[in-house]
């Protein structure tokens, strides 16, 4: 991703953001050490969970995700991250040559 890129309306209009389906899951935190705007955090851990778990990750920071990034799909050693159709987006965005 070497060129530049514009946005051409507000980020928090551009409902582009992974989603994690939280049952498939197994908190390894793989994404969260991907990605480097810091879109995932663990969840809390659940106060009454008998066992030590490792937390869900949660997409804390939706808005702070990429348009058009789509690189910790593949990250994820379950599955579980899903981002939106690129087609859908694109014309949110502007690639600058120069
Ligand atoms: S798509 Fe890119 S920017 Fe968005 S959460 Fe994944 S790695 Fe981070
Ligand atoms: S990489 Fe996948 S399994 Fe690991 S914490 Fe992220 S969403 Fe969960």
């Amino acid at each position: 991703m070497g060129k530049k890129r514009r946005l051409l309306v507000a980020r928090e209009e551009i409902a582009w953001f992974p989603v994690i389906d939280a049952e498939s899951c197994n908190g390894c935190e793989a994404c969260a050490d991907f990605c480097r705007p810091g879109v995932f955090a663990p969840a809390a851990p659940e106060q009454d969970a008998v066992v030590a778990r490792r937390s869900k990750m949660q997409v804390a920071n939706p808005y702070d995700c990429i348009v058009l990034c789509t690189r910790c799909e593949p990250v994820c050693p379950s599955g579980a991250i899903t981002l939106p159709d690129p087609r859908q987006f694109e014309r949110y965005v502007e690639i600058l040559d120069h």
